[in-house]
């Protein structure tokens, strides 16, 4: 059964919103960001909309409740609305404190209930990667509009059952791509497309961190591979961009030695790769649990730009060519679900749709291809 997430009544004020051109800045959490796409008035949108959407956290570990809730607090359009959990306490604990009710508590096993709950519009996947793709589906059956977090799944199939349940569904899917709303990582793509220094050609990134628990980021079943998928997904996605969202034509890969076997048996503690794109352009990734690592660097033939850190939740900073990069320091996660839900209220695109995570998992897939034969491996498209 289809349930509209929002109800039919705001159908007409969303056709109304979505014919609104209202350009220049968009304002939000942490100060006045430079849109490179135009952007709606958060207020304006909230008050013709009459009520933030309601968000719900499904799986409330340590990114759910360390981040995302807090940002939720944060954001202009959204407001956290409820919670999916397999702990029903931990749920209603999330209730009491972040004052929703109860009754919009559920469990994985019960989210059909979702469809008459008006006051949650969208579902937040934040469960292990290989979970997404059951619970996004489930969401979108409910009628809910549907975030994944990163990696979008673990196989490129469950990434297209995804977009499929949500087109089947009329409702909206993005990735937690949280990069795409700093201005950093803004400013690369501005300088990308504006072209002041020419296309970007050379790349280089790292992310890695020093893993020592046994969790899930360790079973390959549930991971879907180390730090590839996890931390990885940052340096392919920023090459990606700095190529204006071109995906690479193939890659090669090298796993790197196991200094900890016994924690690392089932996936990679470290891999390095190369991405080739069009026209001769690279970029050489890498990524590992055995040590820290955050930076990416592009160089162009007039310019280059180097971010370090360049992933982190706050205090990114960079540089380019022409000097340091001066912007403010925004709430990345609440800018990225005020821009979704200012999708969802006026019918724009999402930046960081399912195509771009199923683009990323089919990405990863080459190059654990490519680390596995030794071989140059072209990447489908
Ligand atoms: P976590 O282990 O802290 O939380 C995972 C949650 O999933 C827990 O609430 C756990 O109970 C629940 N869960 C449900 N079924 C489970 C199962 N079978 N096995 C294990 N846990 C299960 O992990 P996390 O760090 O919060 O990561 C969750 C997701 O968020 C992952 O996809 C991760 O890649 C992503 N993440 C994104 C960012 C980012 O910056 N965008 C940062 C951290 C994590």
């Amino acid at each position: 059964m289809k349930s509209p997430a929002v109800p039919r009544s705001d159908l007409s004020r969303r056709r109304f919103l979505g014919n609104l051109a209202l350009g220049g800045v968009a304002v939000l959490a942490g100060g006045l960001v430079p849109s490179a796409r135009g952007a709606e008035a958060p207020d304006l949108l909230a008050s013709r909309h009459g009520r933030k959407l309601g968000v719900a956290l499904l799986g409330l570990g340590s990114y759910a409740g360390g981040q995302l809730a807090p940002a939720l607090g944060r954001t202009r359009l959204c407001r956290l609305a409820g919670a999916i959990t397999g702990t029903r306490a931990k749920g209603e604990q999330w209730a009491r404190d972040y004052g929703f009710p109860e009754k919009s508590v559920y469990g994985y096993d019960t989210m059909d209930r979702l469809a008459d709950n008006p006051d949650i519009d969208v579902v937040y996947v934040v469960t292990p990667p290989a979970l997404h793709a059951g619970h996004a589906i489930a969401a979108a059956r409910a009628g809910k509009h549907v975030i994944s977090e990163k990696p979008m799944a673990t196989t490129v199939a469950d990434c297209d059952a995804m977009i499929a349940a949500c087109r089947a569904a009329g409702v909206r899917l993005s990735i937690g791509y949280r990069l795409h709303f700093e201005p950093h990582h803004g400013e690369l793509e501005r300088l990308a497309r504006a072209g002041d220094f020419g296309p970007f050609e050379r790349m280089e990134g790292g992310f890695g961190f020093r893993l020592s628990e046994r969790v899930w980021r360790v079973d390959k079943k549930l991971a879907g591979g180390g730090p590839l998928p996890d931390v990885g997904t940052y340096v392919i996605q920023e090459a990606c961009r700095a190529r204006l969202e071109e995906a690479p034509v193939a890659v090669t890969a090298r796993e790197g030695r196991k200094e900890r076997p016994e924690l690392f048996n089932e996936v990679e503690e470290e891999i390095s790769w190369t991405m080739e794109f069009t026209g001769g352009a690279a970029c050489a990734g890498f990524a590992s649990y055995g040590r820290g690592a955050n930076h990416f660097r592009a160089e162009a033939p007039r310019g280059w730009v180097e971010i370090e850190p360049a992933f982190s939740y706050r205090g990114i900073a960079g540089r380019t060519s022409r000097g340091p990069m001066r912007f403010p320091s925004v709430n990345q996660q609440a800018a990225q679900m005020d821009d979704f839900a200012a999708c969802i209220l006026t019918g724009r695109k999402t930046p960081v749709p399912g195509e771009m995570g199923r683009r990323d998992v089919a990405i990863i897939t080459a190059i654990y291809e490519a680390a596995a034969t030794g071989k140059r491996v072209a990447v489908p498209t």
